[in-house]
């Protein structure tokens, strides 16, 4: 098998043909709702325009063999979360307010906090959905053959599902459209896989909407961001939803539901006020809960948010995902599964689970984690250095960043993109780092990518009509894939009885001078992939 030459990506374009193709590439992009909401604020009440999500225009090499990896691995973190979001003693042990991270990190403690409560009065929703998407990056350590590890494992909010299949729509079309497309030898039909991200992240919210109890005229709603620029991602399932299952979708955000969310006190049905809806009664029963928000401390700029947020969780609506899922995605906990034993604990045990997975499994999940561990650690990797931390001196988890700091990227307990420090940034942050804060924090092993790698990216222009030309550069960039599955989970105590699927793919891909990804924060374009 020879080995693929990612320094040979993107072919050789004629300007030319790169601004041709480009018209060809945006042109679809517009027609077929590959769509942003332009990036004026405040966003108007009535969107009257669009641009392109901004993109690759071609698809980025992955290994074949690779991609099948992920696509594997995908059904065992599935089942992994699951397991993890159902053991509280676990959950509380790793990201709980009163002995895990929740203690240091107080976004982390705020959301532990309404959870025990709402545990200790009773869950009246004993299932959970998750929509999952496992991040990964091709690691080629000096120039050895790319091996698949793991960025991190996203449970609550992963978005660009539905218009990654639309870039894979994308790029087959520009292949059967233009003949300059076939450029490379790679460039074949049977080398763009099929990507069903749409129908299958619906059949997710599908199967949670059908297990509620009465699921009958009643909605799933989704909770949005105010100013939210990424609506097509999540009106393309609300389509799907509607047209393949007869489920509608309403959307509302934390600060309206503040208004117009209401539990019923003896049945605990969650009931939402439609203002605009033609049902008389106004209020309207929620199946499942799906956030698109809530995921980071600006979705709750007052405590009522919270209150509002624990309101939606004490409801029988089906959450996806439960606050017990939304703490399972912690990098704190991708940390811990790292740890000795931890994955067979999960995975292995027969007297808990009635599915186990074999070694070889375990291990090749395990093959996808990079090195991690705790700032607050001591020489055992594994438990705070108790002596360190009673003297105020720095603790061996800290010298070993330091040491180690240009392979290494800190990370704390947050999602959405740019939280992260690299490389050469982490002495001086270390410094400024509040002891007791370390715990929040886990270092991570750099992945190393395939050097040299290119691509051409487009961003939309100014929606004011600069002339300006946009034939994209050839830029040196890194892909992140990302799979996604779901998870519907919890009926049946410990022992989950988990039905999951692995439901389609999304990459992303940067210029190499960002350390960070994500569209949203404006560091990616969305892509896709040829398997080579
Ligand atoms: P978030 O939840 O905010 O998306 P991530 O863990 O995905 O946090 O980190 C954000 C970005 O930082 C990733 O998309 C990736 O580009 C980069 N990154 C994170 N971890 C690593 C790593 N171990 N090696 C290389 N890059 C990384
Ligand atoms: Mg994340
Ligand atoms: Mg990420």
């Amino acid at each position: 098998m020879s080995v693929f030459d990612f320094a040979s990506w993107p072919p050789t374009l004629s300007n030319v043909q790169l601004e041709e193709l480009t018209v060809y590439a945006t042109s679809y992009a517009l027609s077929h709702g590959l769509l942003y909401l332009p990036p004026e604020l405040p966003l108007p009440t009535v969107p009257s325009a669009a641009i392109h999500a901004p993109l690759a225009l071609f698809p980025s090499p992955v290994p074949r063999r690779l991609f099948e990896k992920a696509k594997k691995l995908q059904r065992i973190y599935n089942v992994l979360y699951s397991r993890v979001a159902l053991d509280e003693a676990f959950l509380d042990k790793v990201m709980g307010a009163e002995h895990g991270v929740g203690k240091v990190d107080d976004f982390t403690g705020q959301l532990w906090r309404g959870w025990k409560v709402l545990r200790d009065e009773g869950i009246n929703q004993a299932l959970h959905l998750g929509i999952f998407r496992s991040d990964y990056l091709l690691h080629s350590f000096e120039n050895q053959e790319p091996s698949l590890k793991q960025v991190e494992f996203n449970t609550i909010s992963a978005s660009f599902g539905t218009l990654s299949q639309r870039v894979s729509e994308l790029h087959r079309y520009l292949h059967k459209a233009t003949a300059y497309y076939s450029v490379s030898p790679h460039l074949r039909p049977e080398n763009f896989p099929v990507n069903e991200t749409i129908a299958g992240i619906a059949s997710g919210l599908a199967a949670a909407h059908a297990a509620y109890s009465s699921p009958k005229d009643t909605r799933i709603l989704v909770v949005t961001q105010d100013n939210e620029r990424n609506v097509f991602d999540q009106r393309w399932l609300e389509y799907e939803l509607l047209e393949k299952h007869s489920i509608r979708m309403i959307r509302q955000t934390l600060a309206q539901l503040e208004k117009t969310a209401r539990v019923d006190p003896t049945t605990r049905k969650l009931f939402v006020d439609v203002p605009t809806d033609l049902d008389p009664s106004g209020f309207v029963e929620v199946s499942v809960v799906y956030f698109r928000s809530v995921y980071t401390p600006t979705d709750f700029p007052t405590p009522t948010h919270y209150t509002t947020r624990f309101l939606l969780e004490r409801s029988t609506a089906i959450k996806c995902p439960s606050l017990a899922l939304q703490l399972a995605g912690g990098k704190k906990v991708q940390e811990v599964l790292g740890q000795a034993g931890v994955l067979e604990r999960f995975l292995a045990d027969g007297k808990k689970y009635s599915e186990v997975f074999s070694k070889e499994e375990i291990q090749e999940l395990r093959d996808s984690f990079m090195g991690m561990w705790g700032l607050d650690v001591g020489e055992n990797m594994l438990l705070p250095d108790s002596e360190a931390i009673k003297s105020g001196k720095e603790t061996f988890g800290v010298r070993k960043a330091r040491e180690e700091a240009k392979s290494l990227v800190l990370k704390p307990q947050r999602e959405g993109g740019g939280n992260n420090v690299y490389k050469e940034d982490i002495p001086a942050f270390l410094d400024t780092l509040p002891p007791q804060e370390r715990e929040a924090w886990i270092a991570m092993q750099l992945i190393v990518t395939p050097a040299n790698t290119g691509n051409y990216l487009i961003r939309a222009g100014s929606t004011s009509g600069s002339s300006e030309s946009q034939t994209p550069v050839r830029t040196d960039v890194v892909s992140e894939l990302g799979i996604f599955g779901w998870s519907l989970f919890g009926n049946n105590g410990a022992d989950s009885n988990v039905k999951e699927e692995t439901v389609g793919w999304l990459v992303r891909t940067k210029g190499t001078e960002s350390n960070e990804g994500g569209v949203a924060t404006g560091f990616s374009v969305l892509d896709s992939i040829i398997l080579v």
